[in-house]
């Protein structure tokens, strides 16, 4: 039998709700609502039919800098051919559209913090899915505090051409169809819409705070440590679940990363200070007891010289489960 994961629920007061859907703001989803009582008819694609839990890699390579074969931090999971994403690093939109996924059943977004390889496509992403006539029915977005004032602030940088598209176009006002839930750093529950129970855990990433996400679902549970120094409270968090996807950080290619930057101590104490080493990711998903290991949101992410066997046997090290050297556009079913 599965076991089961119950933590405890965030308070009230823990749930710093945002609205940016003004009069409507009072009809947002409460953690807890269902949103699928929201979405159109079923049956009208290929994902109406699909069933089963998956993670989707749609971008591996930790960091902001853009280049080489992993597009920068993002993920969807896939739940009966409902679409979440966790985290919107640059390119987002562009690897979802290749991944095939329907984004007309993007249900919710989540943010895991606030560095840029994790949150710069996240208004690009709503935009782009409104434009392409993919959003109708109002989704949720979940993250740190910072988060309702970059929707605010989005809108307010494009408004002359979603206000001329509006009146253009006849198009809804997109800034009705998203809802902005901010929440501080505690373990608990944030979102339940009957597909999915989210739960999050805060971890630390200095300097910020990073929120890891763990979906359960009716076929199994699904982790995403977003990024995170080593932290052991992170494997209870992630127990049992059926895939842990992990960030991971190849220690000996450190020296090459600061180098290519032109930085110093600074930046090299941040990598070392704020990531996980192969090694230890290998350690979480043994005291997680996790079933499958995803390695992903490499550090570094686009050297060449570091092949996927490196990866492996650094994390095998310390974990002698299956291990999944991520790529980008890779669909990982529980099975
Ligand atoms: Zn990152
Ligand atoms: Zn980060």
């Amino acid at each position: 039998m599965k076991p089961q994961f119950h933590p405890p629920v965030l308070g009230r007061r823990a749930l710093l709700r945002t609205s940016l859907v003004g009069a409507a703001g009072a009809m947002l989803a409460l953690p807890g609502a269902r949103l699928l009582a929201q979405t159109g008819p079923a049956g009208t694609t290929d994902s109406a039919s699909e069933k089963g839990a998956r993670l989707v890699l749609l971008g591996t390579k930790g960091g902001p800098r853009v280049g080489g074969k992993r597009s920068n931090p993002a993920n969807a999971i896939v739940v009966d051919g409902n679409v979440y994403i966790i985290d919107c690093g640059m390119g987002v939109t562009a690897q979802a559209f290749k991944a095939g996924l329907d984004m007309a059943k993007m249900r919710a977004i989540f943010i895991s913090h606030m560095h840029s390889d994790h949150e710069l496509e996240f208004g690009n992403l709503i935009y782009n899915t409104w434009v392409a006539g993919d959003l109708r029915t109002r989704i949720d977005a979940y993250g740190p505090k910072g988060l309702a004032d970059m929707a605010r602030n989005y809108w307010a940088t494009h408004s002359s051409d979603i206000h001329t598209r509006i009146a253009d176009e006849g198009r809804k006002d997109p800034a009705t169809l998203l809802a902005v839930h901010e929440f501080e750093g505690k373990e608990g529950l944030v979102m339940d819409d009957g597909v999915v129970r989210v739960t999050a855990l805060t971890t630390p990433h200095p300097p910020l705070r990073d929120l890891a996400y763990r979906f359960d679902t009716p076929y199994g549970s699904i982790v995403i440590s977003g990024d995170t120094a080593y932290n052991p409270e992170l494997a209870k968090f992630a127990r049992d679940c059926d895939i842990l996807a992990h960030e991971t950080l190849y220690l000996p290619g450190v020296e090459a990363l600061v180098e290519r930057a032109h930085q110093g101590d600074a930046f090299r104490n941040h990598i070392l200070n704020s990531h996980t080493s192969a090694q230890d990711v290998g350690k979480i998903a043994t005291q997680a007891r996790t079933k499958k290991l995803v390695l992903t949101h490499f550090v570094p992410g686009d050297m060449d010289w570091i092949t996927d066997q490196m990866w492996r046997a650094a994390a095998a090290e310390n974990f002698s489960g299956e291990i999944v050297v991520g790529r980008d556009l890779q669909s990982i079913a529980i099975a």
